[in-house]
């Protein structure tokens, strides 16, 4: 794990209106490296730390909401993030016809 002091949120590409869960996020204080990191061997660390994390459901929510593409979030890894993305639309776009 990185030495550097950012925090998860402050990476995050977010909104400026405060979203009250993720003070209780699990990586609050950790590095962001290991949710943005380029390495299977962070995204595998990232989602062992997601899984226990308190928030898991609003942040999956959030992330797919918000249209996140980048990093893993609510213990989906990237791909899974977009896969979960693209059925919400697809859901979406069906919910209207
Ligand atoms: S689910 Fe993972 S990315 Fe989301 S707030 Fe919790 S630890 Fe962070």
């Amino acid at each position: 794990m990185s030495n550097d002091s950012r925090s998860w949120q402050s990476a995050m590409p977010l909104t400026d209106v405060p979203v009250p869960w993720m003070d209780s996020a699990a990586c609050a204080n950790v590095s962001p490296d290991l949710w943005f990191g380029e390495t299977r061997q962070d995204s595998t660390r990232a989602l062992k730390i997601c899984a226990v994390c308190p928030v898991v459901a609003e942040c999956r929510e959030y992330a797919i909401e918000s249209g996140q593409r980048w990093g893993t979030w609510g213990n989906l890894s990237q791909d899974e993030l977009r896969h979960a993305s693209v059925a919400r639309n697809v859901s979406k776009k069906a919910s209207t016809l």
